[in-house]
């Protein structure tokens, strides 16, 4: 019998994890990206003698495939896309292919906010308890190219809407639910029930047995938890109501709560702060102990996590003026988390490219901690206009050496100075990374010159 055609569109991390498991498995394997692949992908798929082509789609043959798996940054509403689903073909996320191959327990993450923090504490916290996990999805490695020898028991999985949108059959033994605010507008038809949907696709093969993990005072989610309940365990975690079951922040303690057992941690004990880590906590907490983790491996798990860079990193104290790098915050609900675990005054350093961004939900922290803000962007208009009466001084800056310096000039011993942008960051970067490194780095020649 003919080996099945598999047509994988994109070549990035996803798209050739997803042409390395389908090749080992011994499918007609075909890679198809519009743009140029990086050398490294590209030698990958050419010691594993995968055919593929980058500059452009060829459509007869990518129409002839019985099934495609499409990375998470193409659209669902590109024409070939259309033309195959129009025509029947299957087209499947990576997530949803890989899971095929594999007998792992699956937790899986998603929310607006917090989904790569909450991962990487999950897997640190299994992986501490001496568990065998994978770490994968929107993080770390490709989840396909994880499962060709399928050696883990189990995977801590990010999972963003997009990859949610193309899962079908997947069993996840643990769902994760963080938060819902609007992003992404722009790919469900600036409708924000279509993304709302997307992110409740988590629970689409849910089982009543299975653990449901959720911040329950997020209004969408709240919402639509009233209008169907759905059969799975629920873990809700509150900031506000103590719970029966699932998880509880009150005078800095966390508190969880699962099938009779208790475990409890000081916040100020671990390394993460703000209300918005609180829930992460919660929700890593709970997960860890839906799969058994106990409270003395959760208590030193907690302690010892470090999270991932350009999260509220610290990036150094220059005359007793503290630089925090919050570059990963590119949208409004972040930076709301960011000036809320803030306790000093702050100078913040926003900007970037908007994505039809609301301020208004910062009025009130930015009226009650900012003490000046510096623009950071190519047009600032926007931030110009809506904070120019309401903080009492305001720069702009198209440089982040600058800003920063500004931040060392206007800030008292005592300030932070925060980036935390609220904006995508492809204006004068190449990415949240890049901006964030440069940040780093400007701090760092501060600290230099001020030995
Ligand atoms: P994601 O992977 O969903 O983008 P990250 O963990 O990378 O989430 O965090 C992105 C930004 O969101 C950071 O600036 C962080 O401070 C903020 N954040 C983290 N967790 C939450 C949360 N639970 N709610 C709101 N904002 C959060």
């Amino acid at each position: 019998m003919a080996a099945a055609k598999l047509v994988i569109l994109g070549g990035g991390e996803s798209g050739v994890g997803a042409a390395l498991l389908a090749k080992a498995k011994g499918y007609d394997v075909f890679l198809s990206d519009k743009s140029a692949l990086t050398d490294a992908y590209r030698t990958r798929l050419q010691l594993a003698g995968i055919a593929f082509e980058e500059g452009q789609h060829t459509e007869e043959r990518i129409l002839m495939a019985a099934e495609v798996v499409k990375s998470p940054g193409i659209p669902g509403t590109v024409p070939l896309v259309q033309k195959l689903r129009a025509q029947g073909t299957p087209v499947i996320s990576e997530i949803e292919f890989a899971a095929r191959y594999t007998k792992a327990k699956l937790i899986g993450i998603t929310g607006s906010n917090g989904k790569t923090t909450t991962t990487l504490l999950i897997y640190h916290l299994l992986k501490q308890a001496g568990l065998n996990v994978g770490l994968a999805g929107n993080v770390g490695d490709s989840f396909a190219a994880q499962v060709i020898d399928d050696t883990f028991d189990y995977f801590a999985l990010e999972l963003s809407s997009f990859q949610l949108d193309d899962m079908y059959e997947t069993h996840l033994n643990v769902m994760v639910l963080l938060n819902i605010t609007p992003d992404h507008l722009d790919r469900y038809g600036y409708n924000f029930q279509n993304y709302v949907n997307s992110k409740f696709r988590i629970l689409q093969n849910a089982e009543p047995s299975d653990d449901f993990i959720y911040f329950a005072e997020s209004r969408p989610i709240e919402r639509e938890l009233t209008r169907h309940n759905p059969a799975v365990h629920h873990l809700p975690i509150s900031l506000e109501t103590p719970v029966s079951e699932g998880g509880y922040l009150a005078g800095g303690l966390l508190q969880t709560k699962r099938r009779g057992k208790a475990f409890e941690i000081r916040q100020d004990e671990t390394p993460l702060r703000g209300p918005h880590n609180a829930i992460n906590m919660l929700a890593a907490v709970l997960a860890a102990q839906s799969v058994g983790v106990s409270n003395e491996a959760l208590m030193e798990g907690l302690r010892t996590f470090e999270n991932a860079a350009h999260r509220l990193e610290p990036a150094g104290t220059v005359a007793g003026i503290q630089f925090i790098n919050d570059s990963k915050a590119t949208n409004v609900d972040s930076v709301y988390y960011a000036l809320s675990s803030m306790d000093a005054p702050v100078i913040w350093i926003a900007g970037g490219q908007d994505k039809g961004n609301d301020y208004s939900q910062l009025d009130e922290l930015v009226g009650r901690k900012v003490k000046t803000l510096i623009c950071l962007g190519i047009d600032n208009h926007k931030l110009l206009d809506y904070f120019g009466t309401k903080v009492p001084s305001i720069y702009e800056t198209q440089t982040v050496q600058d800003a920063v310096a500004k931040g060392l000039t206007l800030g008292r011993p005592g300030d932070v100075v925060l980036l935390s942008p609220a904006c995508a960051s492809f204006d004068l970067f190449k990415n949240y990374e890049d901006r964030g490194n440069q940040f780093k780095a400007a701090v760092k020649n501060l600290l230099m010159s001020d030995e």
